[in-house]
């Protein structure tokens, strides 16, 4: 359940997203959820270090309409609402 602006990043891949357009779906990533970065946390100050918008892939749900960047973009598969998302 992603928020505008909200970090994700998956633990298993270390994918990391960033939310743009928040759906009712939950993010997975590798066939597990992925984890919320806290505003403040390590894995906040970890992930503006990396941060490189302007390679940002996008992709989107289907069916909840939840929009993502790519901030670090690994071979895990992405998906939403039990199906996979639609890269833009
Ligand atoms: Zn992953
Ligand atoms: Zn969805």
């Amino acid at each position: 359940m992603g928020k505008k602006g909200q970090t994700y990043f998956c633990e298993v891949c270390r994918q990391k997203v960033e939310v743009v357009k928040g759906g009712f779906g939950i993010l997975v990533c590798c066939g597990q959820e992925m984890k919320r970065v806290e505003a403040g946390s390590m894995m906040e100050t970890w992930t503006s270090v990396h941060h490189k918008p302007a390679e940002g892939t996008s992709y989107i749900c289907k069916v909840c309409g939840q929009k993502i960047n790519v901030i670090n973009e690994t071979t895990g598969i992405l998906e939403c609402c039990g199906q996979r998302m639609k890269r833009e």
